[in-house]
């Protein structure tokens, strides 16, 4: 039977907004020794921003903005949101054939040309040669009909708190803090230096996160995966403590998830860490 100090545990960290799924999971907190977690609205706040314009040539300025808003209007994804609220005003123009490519971006058929809007590797997929501008930040190139219109950069910023949570976690034993991202390199090390991962993979699949985490575990490290996307649910669902942000959260990932931080901040970890080992102390 289940002490009844867990339950007890339970409650105390549900007050602080960090819902645990049972109390298998309160003792499992206390033998975390790794700590995996998403970039894009776990570390960041993941509400990107245009912040730079880059079309291919003289011109190609406002095909590039109504291109990318028209296609990136139908994606919940927030790098989607940024390019649809960059120009709200647009009117809506009929669009078919609309996929979305976990990790690459998206494609459509707008006015019978082909429209694909997404990342480095989404480009070379479809033999579209891009150019990278010189901006730190993630970039969204377009293409209509094999043509390359140009280049849109999205930024994020990291949450207030990640660096103290993280800084928190090493004092509570965790040995190792990993970033995982399906962003670009330069992107993902400049937000891992930030926050004070100890190591970051980016340019990820949704796969390659589940591969990651797997090797991980393999190895014989205690793995936390904390995530947010519904990319994130078969990783949430393998780690051994999958932890979901509640509030920004998809659906899947609380699903997926045994804890459920229900202020989207990162330092509710630390909390729910105390807790588990605190109860863990009085139940022995
Ligand atoms: P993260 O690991 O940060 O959660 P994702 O796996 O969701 O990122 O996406 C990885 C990359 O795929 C993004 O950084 C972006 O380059 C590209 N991408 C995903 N969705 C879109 C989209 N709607 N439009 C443009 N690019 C996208
Ligand atoms: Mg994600």
């Amino acid at each position: 039977s289940i002490p009844l100090g867990f339950f007890g545990g339970i409650g105390a960290a549900s007050k602080c907004g960090v819902l645990i799924k049972g109390s298998n999971y309160l003792e499992k907190l206390t033998q975390i020794d790794t700590v995996v977690m998403d970039k894009t609205g776990t570390i960041t706040k993941g509400s990107f921003e245009v912040i730079g314009i880059f079309p291919a040539r003289k011109g190609l300025e406002e095909d590039l903005i109504r291109y990318a808003v028209q296609i990136e209007r139908n994606s919940n994804h927030p790098i989607a949101r940024a390019i649809a609220n960059y120009r709200s005003e647009l009117v809506t123009e009929e669009l078919t054939d609309y996929t979305e490519k976990a990790g690459y971006g998206l494609s459509a058929t707008l006015k019978g040309k082909k429209v694909i809007a997404g990342n480095e590797r989404f480009m070379e997929m479809n033999h579209v040669e891009y150019k990278v501008p010189k901006m730190l930040g993630t970039s969204v190139h377009v293409a209509v009909d094999g043509e390359y219109i140009g280049c849109l950069i999205v930024a994020d910023v990291v949450k207030e708190e990640s660096m103290k949570a993280i800084e928190e976690l090493k004092k509570q034993g965790i040995q190792k803090v990993i970033m995982l991202t399906g962003d670009k390199k330069e992107v993902a090390e400049y937000i891992g230096g930030e926050v004070g991962v100890d190591q970051v993979y980016a340019e990820l699949l949704p796969q390659d996160k589940v591969h990651q985490v797997e090797k991980l575990i393999e190895e014989g490290n205690k793995v936390a995966f904390v995530g947010d996307g519904i990319n994130d649910a078969p990783v949430l669902a393998l780690a051994d403590v999958g932890i979901a942000m509640g509030g920004i959260g998809s659906d899947a990932a609380v699903e997926a998830s045994d804890i459920v931080l229900m202020q989207d901040n990162l330092m509710q970890i630390n909390k729910g860490i105390e807790i588990a080992k605190y109860t863990k102390r009085i139940v022995k």
